[in-house]
């Protein structure tokens, strides 16, 4: 089940990048996300980021 798109920043090499929020089985825990630039998991929702590019009309390079 997909809870959305969310914005997420990549801890290990500051990326920022759209990606969707994705419920893992039927527990209320986030799928990994993984960083499109260094593959690594240590990523996480910018909250902030998100409303502002939403509020702007903006989505990333996603197609939907
Ligand atoms: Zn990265």
């Amino acid at each position: 089940m997909i809870r959305g798109f969310y914005i997420y920043k990549c801890k290990d090499c500051g990326k920022t990048f759209w990606d969707a929020d994705i419920e893992k089985n039927c527990t209320a825990d986030s799928m990994p996300v993984y960083c499109p630039e260094c593959n690594s998991s240590n990523t996480k929702i910018c909250l902030f980021k998100t409303l502002k590019a939403l509020l702007k009309g903006e989505y990333g390079g996603k197609t939907r």
